[in-house]
């Protein structure tokens, strides 16, 4: 039997959403989730790659693999993803945090078997992952096809919370000589580095030069 997950923050309920347009573009920000699941009583996290079609989030991985198998099966899982925004520095250790929008959804996948379906949410993931790059590729081949499992998980039960700002100092705290404030963090990309085995003189496809 499946467990209704709890939604509900308790903790600092103010800094919950149930926005599905944020959740969606924390899902789309996103390279990769951390996908929860328990077997036999013992809890497994597994970070994952991930994106989004619609309303449904897509994972893929190999047809061999536990976790797939699992998820296939219907056991509920709860993806998490989280952007680390910020480190919050207060004058206390105790009022010092993070800025953060974080996303949980809940539920069971179901695995998409449709092979156009399947090829197409295999795409979206390519294309998430790296916009531009699927012209680049060659097609996968109906072996490489086989070997992977597509699931899809409705972004339908799910929790935000978001942590901004900055630090909230006790009032006392306020007046000490402690530098305080905001440390804003990204997940920045770092100069591509070809492969060693590349063909010479291939020159970097536009998808990969710096917008800025
Ligand atoms: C980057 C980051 C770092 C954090 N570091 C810490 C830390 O070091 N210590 C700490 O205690 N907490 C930390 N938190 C907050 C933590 O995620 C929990 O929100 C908090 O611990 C309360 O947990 P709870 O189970 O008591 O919440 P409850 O409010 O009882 O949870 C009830 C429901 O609220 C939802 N919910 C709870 N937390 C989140 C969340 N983060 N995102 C989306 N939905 C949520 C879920 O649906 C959950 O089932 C951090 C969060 C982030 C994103």
């Amino acid at each position: 039997m499946t467990a209704k997950a709890d939604t509900r923050l308790r903790r600092l309920p103010d800094k919950g959403s149930k926005d599905l347009r944020l959740a969606r573009d924390i899902i789309d920000e996103a390279r990769i989730c951390h996908v929860g699941f328990n077997v036999d009583g013992q809890p497994y996290v597994v970070p994952m790659a991930l994106a989004r079609d619609g309303d449904r989030i897509l994972l893929h991985g190999s047809v061999v693999s536990r976790l797939m198998k699992n998820l296939a099966a219907g056991l509920p899982c709860c993806v998490t993803v989280t952007h680390l925004d910020g480190l919050v520095l207060a004058r206390s250790a105790f009022n010092s945090s993070m800025n953060y929008r974080s996303l949980m959804v809940f539920g069971s996948a179901s695995p998409v078997d449709d092979p156009e379906e399947k090829v197409r949410g295999l795409n979206i993931l390519v294309e998430h992952l790296l916009p531009g790059r699927l012209a680049e590729l060659r097609p996968s081949t109906r072996k490489e096809i086989n070997a992977t499992t597509l699931l899809s998980l409705p972004l339908k039960s799910f929790s935000i919370k978001v942590g901004e700002g900055p630090p909230d100092d006790t009032k006392s705290d306020i007046g000490t000589a402690i530098w305080a404030g905001v440390i804003p963090l990204k997940l920045r990309a770092g100069e591509p580095m070809a492969a060693p085995d590349m063909v010479p003189g291939i020159s970097l496809p536009a998808y990969l030069l710096p917008r800025d």
